[in-house]
């Protein structure tokens, strides 16, 4: 998986060494050697990952990552730091300003790669929703995000049988989340199946496999997107690789210092709850998009996509498609005399009978008031004229039973039919020539069928 790296440093030579590391492993890389230049670079191009040097003159990196991550167009854009070797305090000013990663200088190529890779994947992530959220925001579905997603109160999941080291982690994290211990694999596979934000797992366990533990987080479908902070000894470069390969989001080094420990907590939390929130808004949104609300079938919006491809595709020679417009009879009059509600319960049950009596492939629509549409695939004018009428028998013949007590009433439609004609033919044209034989068998007295050939 490629990526497009920025590199902002102000030596020259600094940038001149990452940038062969990088291009010789394929990745694309834009270069700035200023604060500045970095911010006005990050908003044009966007880049998937900025490598920002801490010791600048004039805007350091913690100045430049906290604007980074101020400007809601840039936010999302992972940022490493990179810090000079003892940087811990560094560090921990890092991770507040909002910072995603660390690399000490002189930097491992190792480190650095695994890195890069595994803040690639994030990005590709959270691109995807990104990309989703934006186009159901133009679909005038989603409001702008209101809250602040804040990092703290997270519930922490600590994988650990080392009783001590478990024991500091959770005093540390209580201060400020709902931290709890686990010191068994699957105990913990359990708890995090529940609410968990954050799942801290000791990758040097003596009892278990933390490394194996993580991985099968990311394998199980409820687990897979919980972020996960492996407790990792520096020294030990075969199982930080590994954990890194295996896709932990961060890496936490021993001894642990309580400070970074809280920080990181914290970005990981911030971060989860901005992908849970991206993820929650688009579900949501693209349901409302396309559902009917009252009867629970899709609703205009979502057939007019469908109908468009169909007919696109018949008139390149594809199969035909066929077009219900079916109206209730008199309805208004059923809401005079009863009520709006028993007006809802008719359409709610009329929905039920529509959708029960066509086939798999045909598409049941509200389009709108006590009108419904049927997009039917692969379907001639004539056939589809038979299905309308038996809809039509099926419904005049049984009443609706309303109130779920003894009351019945009778209930008729008007449907009319068309069918798609070829190449010449448009969505807009074959709903029109439905909707007029719908008018044609009103005209002709309603509880009847129109088709229109032409
Ligand atoms: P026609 O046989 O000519 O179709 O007569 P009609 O009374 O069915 O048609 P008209 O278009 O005059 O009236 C439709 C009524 O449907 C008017 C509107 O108030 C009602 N209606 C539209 N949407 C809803 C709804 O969601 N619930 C209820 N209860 N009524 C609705
Ligand atoms: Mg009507
Ligand atoms: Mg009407």
């Amino acid at each position: 998986m490629s990526a497009r790296i920025l590199v902002v440093d102000d030596i020259e030579a600094n940038v001149r060494l990452l940038e062969a590391k990088l291009s010789a492993e394929y990745y694309e890389v834009l270069t700035a050697s200023d604060g500045p230049t970095a911010l006005a670079m990050a908003a044009t191009e966007k880049p998937d990952i900025v490598l920002l040097d801490v010791m600048m003159p004039g805007m350091d990196g913690f100045q430049v990552c906290r604007r980074l991550k101020d400007d809601p167009e840039t936010r999302h854009i992972p940022v490493v730091l990179v810090t000079a070797l003892d940087g811990r305090s560094d560090r921990v000013a890092g991770l507040e300003a909002g910072a995603d990663e660390f690399l000490t200088k002189p930097i491992d190529d190792v480190l650095l790669f695994a890195r890069v890779r595994s803040l690639t994947r994030l990005k590709t992530v959270i691109d995807e929703l990104r990309a989703r959220e934006a186009s159901g925001r133009r679909m005038g579905v989603i409001a702008g995000a209101n809250s602040r997603l804040g990092g703290a109160g997270g519930r922490i999941l600590i994988v650990d049988d080392n009783a001590r080291q478990a024991d500091r982690i959770f005093s540390e994290l209580a201060v400020e989340h709902r931290p709890l211990v686990e010191s068994g694999p699957e105990k913990a596979m359990m708890s995090a199946r529940g609410p968990v934000d954050l799942v801290i797992v000791n990758a040097a366990a003596r009892g278990f496999d933390g490394l194996r533990f993580a991985a099968q987080l990311r394998t199980d479908e409820a687990t897979r997107n919980l972020p996960i902070l492996a407790v990792v000894d520096y020294d030990d470069r075969p199982r930080l690789v590994k954990a890194l390969e295996i896709g932990v989001n961060d890496i936490l080094a021993r001894p642990i210092d309580p400070q970074e420990l809280a920080a990181r907590a914290r970005t990981q939390i911030r971060r989860k709850r901005y992908t849970d929130y991206l993820r929650d808004n688009l579900d949501h949104s693209l349901e409302l998009a396309v559902t009917d609300q009252l009867t629970g079938l899709h609703n205009r919006r979502y057939m007019t996509g469908q109908l468009d491809a169909l007919v696109r595709r018949a008139a390149v020679g594809g199969e035909a498609v066929a077009l219900l417009v079916i109206d209730i009879d008199h309805f208004k009059k059923i809401n005079d005399s009863f009520g709006h509600g028993v007006g809802d319960e008719v359409l709610r049950e009329f929905a039920v009978r529509l959708a029960s009596n066509v086939r798999a492939i045909d598409l049941p629509v509200r389009f709108g008031g006590e009108e419904f549409v049927v997009v039917m695939p692969e379907t001639e004018l004539e056939h589809a004229h038979r299905i309308a009428e038996r809809i039509r028998l099926h419904v005049a013949g049984s009443p609706f039973r309303l109130m779920g007590g003894g009351e019945l009433l009778t209930v008729t439609i008007s449907i009319g039919v068309a069918a798609s004609l070829g190449a010449d033919d448009v969505p807009d044209a074959l709903v029109k020539r439905a909707d007029e034989a719908m008018y044609e068998a009103k005209s002709r007295g309603r509880n009847r069928v129109v088709a229109k050939a032409a």
